[in-house]
């Protein structure tokens, strides 16, 4: 799956609608100190479903959301929509035939947030299931910023295993098996209660 496009508004410093287009090959972002090219890459994170207001070097969610400036008084919403070609297939087999998806992240300043993808409402959960192991996602290896390589090279076997594993398409299955397994125990669990009203009837 490849950025296509990005739309931003309310994000950050990006008070007005900003449309960003990827074109194949490389695109570099350039300008001044301070003008809003990390927020670009806060951005996609954030509407891949970022959780942590750290990673996105804020204190709290809300702080995603335009805060006012000299001229400007604050928003009450921020949007970012991520359009990926999905070209490649390699987007869970419910969205083939799509050539392109979309995927739309809001919060509004009551906290209240929305997902959205190809214009329908939807979980968190469905968002980061789309992204598994597509190497596209808010933790994933599409995003490498400063200091990330070094912290590759140091990282300990099992940490980097976590990439490879990512890379050759294993993370959705090992995230099913976890979900399977506390089904397990919990059904296990049920079954011992059972046994016991059962035993206690008798
Ligand atoms: P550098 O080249 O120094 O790394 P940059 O181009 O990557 O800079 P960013 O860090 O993306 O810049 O943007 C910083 C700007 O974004 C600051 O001017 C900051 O005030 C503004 N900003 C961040 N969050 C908000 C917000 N919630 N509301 C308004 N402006 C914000």
């Amino acid at each position: 799956m490849k950025i296509k496009r990005i739309e931003i508004v309310g994000f950050k410093s990006f008070v007005e609608k900003v449309t960003l287009d990827f074109q194949e090959g490389i695109t570099a972002v350039l300008g001044p100190n301070g003008c809003g090219k990390s927020n670009i890459v806060d951005a996609i994170r954030w509407a891949m479903g970022e959780q942590n207001a750290k990673h996105l070097r804020g204190r709290s969610m809300e702080d995603v959301i335009f805060g006012g400036s000299e001229t400007r008084k604050p928003l009450g919403m921020a949007e970012v929509s991520m359009i990926f070609s999905n070209q490649d297939g390699l987007a869970p087999p419910a969205f083939r035939g799509y050539a392109e998806i979309m995927v739309t992240r809001r919060l509004y300043r009551s906290g209240e947030s929305e997902y959205l993808v190809n214009k329908t409402p939807c979980r968190l959960k469905d968002i980061t299931e789309l992204f598994m192991d597509t190497g596209v996602g808010a933790r994933a290896y599409s995003i490498i910023e400063q200091g990330k390589i070094g912290m590759i090279l140091n990282a300990k076997p099992e940490e980097r295993r976590y990439l490879i594993e990512e890379a050759a398409g294993v993370t959705k299955y090992k995230s099913r098996k976890k979900t399977a397994l506390r089904k397990i125990e919990a059904t296990r669990h049920n079954l011992q209660r059972l046994g016991d009203i059962v035993s206690e009837v008798r």
